[in-house]
Parts: C-alpha cells; sequence; structure tokens
C-alpha cells in the first residue's frame, strides 16, 4: 500500500471527523490510546468551569445544584451504548481493581455452594491479584488457573464464577464472550468479564451476549484521564440478588439518615462505596462525549482497518525481523497488535524518540494500540514505515535506547 493508498482510505472514513475532538500534539503519532487515552478537546475547559464555577463560587451546594451526587449514574448513561448495556445496569466508580473485588465478593456470595473463581493462566496480573486476596478473605474460596485453551472445559458445578480479560493485553487475543457465557451458565456459574482493553475500541454487546458482570477503565479507550475513574456492570436479572462485599454510605438507601445500619439503596447505586470523585468524573464525561454519534460497528471496523494495514505495512517492511505475537486473523483480535524483536524494548524506546508512541511488555513485546476515534490511516502507514527504518539502519542501539524507565 503506497502512502497515497491510506489517504484515500482517510479519505472515505466515516469516523475521520472525530480527531477534531482531540488534542493530539503536531509532530507525535500516538498508538498508545489502549493504556492512556488521548486527551479530549474540551477537557481544560470543561474542568475550569467545574473548579472555578461549581468547586469554587458553589462549593457544597454543587451537591446537589451541578448534581454532583448523580454523577456515578449520569456518566453510566453516557456509557451504556457503548458497551451494549441499560444505564441501570452500569456505574462510574472506584478503580478497575477495586471494582473487581467487589462483583467478584458478591459472585461468590451468590453461589455459596462453589468455591473457585476460575480465569487463566495469561490474565492481567492485578486481576490475579485481586482474586487471590478474595481467596484469603473468603474461607473456603480459590482462584483456579488454567491455559486459554481449557477455559471451557474446566467449567464445573465448584466454578462460582468464570473471571477472564475480554481482550488479552499482551497479545491482543480475544475471547468470545457469548460462548463462555453460555458454558458458565450452563454449569450453573457466574461470568465476570474485564473490558479494559475493549470498551471504547470494539462493538461490545453485555446484554447481548448474556454476560451477568463485567468491569473496565475509563482511562484507555474511553479516554477519561489518568486514573479515571472505572465501571462496573450487573446484569439487571441479577440486580435485587447480589450485594456489595465493600458496602458504604453513598450506597446506603439514605445516606443522609446517618442510620448505623446498612440498606443497601434499590438498583446498581448500592455498588457505590464512598464519595465519588468529582474531578475525575468529569474529565470521563467529557472522554465519553468523544463518542457521540459513533456507531459501534463503524468504531470496531475502523479498527480492524487500522491494525490490518500496520501488520501488513509492517511486515513487508520488516520481513523476518519482527514476529506478529497478535493472532492473524482480526476477529481473533482486539483493538491492539503486538510484535516481537528480540531488543524489543530499545526499539520501541528509539520509536518513541522518533515521534511514533506505543509501550513494551516483556520480555520482547512491542505494543501498537489502534483508538479509531483519533487514528487514521496515515499515521499507521507512517508509523509502519518508521518502525522499518529504525530496525533497517540498527539505530535503535543505542545505549539511552536500553537504559530501563520506571514506567515501560
Ligand atoms: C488497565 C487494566 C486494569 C487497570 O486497573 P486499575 O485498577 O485501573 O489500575 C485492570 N485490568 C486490566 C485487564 C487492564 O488492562
Amino acid at each position: 500500500m503506497t502512502f497515497e493508498d491510506a489517504k484515500t482510505r482517510d479519505a472515505a472514513d466515516s469516523l475521520a471527523h472525530c480527531r477534531e475532538r482531540f488534542r493530539l500534539p503536531p509532530g507525535k503519532i500516538y498508538l498508545d490510546g489502549n493504556s492512556l487515552g488521548a486527551m479530549p478537546a474540551s477537557v481544560p475547559d470543561r474542568m475550569a468551569e467545574v473548579i472555578d464555577c461549581e468547586w469554587g463560587d458553589d462549593l457544597i451546594e454543587s451537591w446537589n445544584k451541578h448534581d454532583w451526587m448523580g454523577a456515578p449514574e449520569r456518566v453510566a448513561g453516557r456509557l451504556a451504548p457503548l458497551v451494549g448495556a441499560e444505564p441501570d445496569e452500569l456505574l462510574i466508580t472506584d478503580s478497575t481493581s477495586i471494582n473487581l473485588f467487589k462483583l467478584l465478593g458478591a459472585a461468590l456470595a451468590a453461589r455459596p455452594k462453589r468455591s473457585v473463581i476460575l480465569s487463566e493462566e495469561g490474565n492481567f496480573p492485578s486481576d490475579l491479584y485481586v482474586a487471590q486476596g478474595m481467596e484469603s478473605f473468603v474461607r473456603g474460596s480459590r482462584l483456579q488457573t488454567v491455559p486459554t485453551d481449557a477455559i471451557a472445559a474446566s467449567i464445573s458445578d465448584e466454578t462460582a464464577v468464570v473471571m477472564l480479560t475480554h481482550i488479552d493485553y499482551r497479545g491482543g487475543g480475544r475471547h468470545d464472550m457469548k460462548a463462555i457465557n453460555a458454558a458458565a451458565h450452563r454449569a450453573g456459574a457466574l461470568t465476570l468479564w474485564d473490558l479494559s482493553h475493549s470498551a471504547g475500541a470494539l462493538a461490545i454487546d453485555l446484554d447481548g451476549d448474556g454476560c451477568d458482570l463485567a468491569v473496565g477503565c475509563g482511562y484507555k479507550y474511553l479516554n477519561g484521564g489518568p486514573g479515571a475513574p472505572a465501571f462496573l456492570f450487573v446484569a439487571r436479572h441479577l440486580g435485587g440478588e447480589l450485594s456489595n462485599p465493600l458496602p458504604g454510605w453513598m450506597g446506603h438507601a439514605a445516606p443522609f439518615a446517618f442510620d448505623p445500619e446498612y440498606r443497601p439503596c434499590e438498583g446498581i447505586g448500592r455498588f457505590r462505596t464512598g464519595t465519588p470523585s468529582i474531578l475525575g468524573i468529569t474529565a470521563l464525561e467529557a472522554g465519553l462525549a468523544t463518542f457521540d454519534g459513533v456507531f459501534l460497528t463503524c468504531l470496531e471496523a475502523k479498527s480492524r482497518s487500522l491494525s490490518e494495514l500496520f501488520i501488513g505495512e509492517t511486515e513487508r517492511r520488516c520481513g523476518g525481523q519482527v514476529r506478529l505475537a497478535s493472532p492473524r486473523e482480526p476477529e481473533a483480535r482486539g483493538s491492539h497488535v503486538v510484535f516481537a524483536h528480540p531488543h524489543g524494548y530499545a526499539v520501541m524506546r528509539a520509536l518513541i524518540e522518533a515521534g511514533v508512541v506505543g509501550d513494551f511488555r516483556e520480555p520482547d513485546l512491542m505494543r501498537f494500540g489502534f483508538a479509531p476515534l483519533y487514528n487514521s490511516h496515515q499515521d499507521v502507514w507512517r508509523a509502519a514505515e518508521a518502525i522499518g527504518r529504525i530496525i533497517a539502519s540498527g539505530e535503535w542501539d543505542q545505549p539511552r535506547f536500553h537504559e530501563r524507565r520506571r514506567v515501560i
């Protein structure tokens, strides 16, 4: 494909106008929106307004006057169409790891005769740590991890909950949510999905696929800003059945009655614990607004178009010097692509210095994320060209590119 071909694809792209919704630094090709989404252009003004007018002028009255109190549910309403859920099945709160803890605890309590949390060996470590914490917290519970291809066969009448990340954070492999939900339900187990690497890039259908529980990250493809609040999902049919293992006053039926007995409110609000982070939710709301008018099918089609172009162009330029470490079939992947190179860390550092920003995962993986709202085919073509150039010239092999930094 020539650069002109990439331009032609961009000219025909129905999401091309969304790029203007972001502030993208000039001269940079940003392929790390799967780790930290780009900043929506509306964020500085919106944050300034909330800081000056709401926090600054109206102070505590803002909880009512500006509906700070309703923010976790209101902003969940914006997320609902992006994940195929009803607004009252979603809540914006806490971090992904904490939401995972809450929903794992709720799932174990809802299946008291079963003890196993089933997950896969390569799951995101934080998710496994949370499950390990749960093992010591809920007596008798046990985390069982199996290879990816053994998951379905490992669901048994001991399984309380199947906890998986939809898109693998490393290789980008994708689980068939519908099939795993069906297998879990046949065995009487619940499912808990982590959508951190899916929401905002793919056509997720939580209700249509029969998911029970889910969590996900606000700062990746949802563009909510560093450490943005995360979300949790509880299918409506489970709503009344599950309880929050980390209850707090914000989930009480009458928080300002200061009742010494906990009494959960009706609905998803019971999964609140403490006071919502208003500045964080404000930025996330702006992040979710970048999806206004976007159809999920277009989002996923663009993601595929970008990743296919990237794989083709990178392999054409690098030959056998890099190895595709993601599934080759687009329907088996998420929205990021990983190439292995024996000196992947140094190559990535050289690429970042050249203005192409991806990231690195041990042991040798260079990871490139494609955010369908703001990445273009021209970006992707140029990124592949830079990879080809840096590998062919050997310019990555300089001492400063080999030095490890704190966040990689
Ligand atoms: C990014 C990510 C998280 C992040 O969790 P935090 O609590 O926000 O640090 C969790 N799980 C997966 C699979 C992720 O990709």
